[in-house]
């Protein structure tokens, strides 16, 4: 049946698999670059309002050289113009590593005989979590197989685990996961151990590519992980999170995909998706996969700029999947927040003897293995702002990345005034050398940015930070 987007209206879209491979190939298809028109668009976007497939579809096509340019330079502009020089940073945390499904191109696969199998004993969580908290971590993302022992209360259970483990100042203050799709009881359970995002990613959102690569488990049913976050809705838990593995199918593809699956979050549960993650297949252990997909560096700097200026509002993550110095360009196109000083083999965090990445125990391979004090130094050399903030969750401030985008002033009354807040409690926690001396300058060049109102107040909260009180937000 032909898909009609006028029915994303319909309440009854709840729940239905929402992706029609032949509309998005045709809007691919028949959408021409004319330069005027990739002008216009851009200039949309600039003029804080969302895209349309069509109107995605015009920068996605667009090839030449200078328009390329224009396209990143408006992602560029919007982040400055809109979100500023903040970057939210978090670490992921594997718990577990059992999996029932058998995906082609991951380490977990059920194929694998060789992966090393574990799931880490509640003591094991309690030790990694203080390494990280002795980093100055206060954002975790909780990564689990598919496996049976990774029951919804076996999740709420390590959740909550995880918020009780405080050490010296450390505490971690919010924790996302990544898992398994679930039914509406199963993330009922899980929203109320109070996560912050529930990720799902559709890997790819073609379906026939879909079955290419999920060869066995509960993970080959692509409607089921199609319309997981609608489940997730239904079940109380609107801060989702959404993402395509790039290397799977065509790259353009798949960003129609993700737009389509924004759009239908918005369409019947009000609220689009909190983030959207757009990681790139890297060498899992003994993966040998067709390189016909693969994204190359030029496509994934341009398709992140073109998710920019498609849903303005949208958090967009980027991980340490990635190398250095593409970070360090994409991080310019809109990006919001990045993870520092990540470490997937399980137990890694609490092992200081364990610096070498061991593929038979990892899902794949990261890029960027620096620590988080290196990565806070470099973006702070780089004039952003590093914040740990999570204060809007806390307050139940919720749509955050609406607020930002569209409530004037929001940025200047609450982001900027709490990730120098985070920041204050960093460097007086864990910075070291010249990051120290950075830091400082960094806050005095944010506090000028702001009211004077909010600046005092601001100030005020930073002398009690100095004096040994913590958690203090706006
Ligand atoms: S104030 Fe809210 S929107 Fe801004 S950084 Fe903090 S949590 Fe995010």
């Amino acid at each position: 049946m032909r898909f009609s987007p006028e029915k994303l209206s319909i309440p009854d879209q709840r729940m239905k698999p929402f992706i029609d491979p032949e509309e998005i190939w045709n809007i691919i298809n028949n959408t021409k670059p004319e330069r005027l028109r990739v002008r216009d668009v851009i200039a949309k976007s600039l003029d804080k309002q969302r895209l349309t497939m069509e109107e995605t579809a015009v920068l996605v096509n667009a090839v030449d050289t200078d328009l390329v340019d224009e396209i990143k330079q408006g992602a560029h502009e919007l982040k400055q113009r809109v979100y500023g020089n903040r970057i939210v940073l978090f670490a992921p945390l594997y718990v577990g590593n059992r999996c029932t499904n058998n995906c082609k191109y991951c380490g977990f696969r059920t194929s694998n005989e060789d992966a090393i199998r574990k799931t880490l004993s509640d003591n094991e969580i309690i030790q990694e979590v203080e390494a990280l908290e002795d980093n100055g971590q206060k954002r975790l993302i909780l990564v689990y197989g598919e496996h049976p022992d990774y029951s919804p209360e076996y999740i709420a259970h390590t959740v909550k685990l995880v918020y009780g483990v405080k050490k010296g100042h450390g505490e971690i203050r919010r924790v996302n996961i990544n898992a398994a799709p679930l039914d509406i009881e199963g993330f009922r359970i899980v929203g109320e151990s109070g996560i912050g995002t529930y990720q799902v990613f559709q890997e790819t959102y073609h379906p026939e590519a879909y079955k290419w690569y999920h060869l066995g488990g509960k993970k080959r049913d692509y409607e089921w992980r199609l319309t997981s976050l609608d489940r997730a809705q239904e079940a109380g838990i609107d801060d989702v999170g959404i993402g395509a593995l790039f290397g799977l199918y065509d790259w353009r593809f798949e960003v129609l995909g993700l737009l389509r699956h924004t759009n239908h979050l918005e369409a019947c549960y009000n609220v689009g998706p909190h983030t959207i993650s757009f990681p790139r297949i890297k060498d899992a252990v003994s993966l040998n996969l067709d390189k016909k997909y693969e994204t190359s560096n030029d496509d994934f700097k341009k398709l992140v700029a073109i998710l920019r200026l498609a849903v303005p509002y949208t958090g967009l993550i980027l991980t340490a999947r990635e190398a250095p110095d593409v970070r360090r360009e994409v991080l310019q196109y809109g990006v919001s927040q990045i993870d520092g000083g990540t470490k997937l083999e399980l137990g890694s965090y609490s092992d200081s003897k364990n610096e070498e990445q061991n593929l038979n125990r990892e899902q794949f391979k990261i890029s960027d293995a620096r620590s988080l004090a290196e990565v806070i130094d470099e973006l702070l050399t780089n004039d952003y702002l590093p914040s740990f903030c999570t204060s809007c969750y806390r307050m139940g401030r919720t749509g955050e990345h609406f607020m930002e985008f569209s409530v004037p002033g929001f940025i200047k009354r609450f982001c900027t005034p709490n990730a120098i807040l985070t920041l204050s409690e960093y460097i007086c926690d864990y910075a070291q050398g010249e990051t120290v001396d950075k830091g400082w300058n960094a806050i005095e060049k944010n506090l000028k940015k702001l009211d004077n109102e909010v600046a005092g107040s601001t100030r005020e909260k930073i002398e009690r930070i100095k004096l040994g009180e913590r958690d203090l937000y706006f």
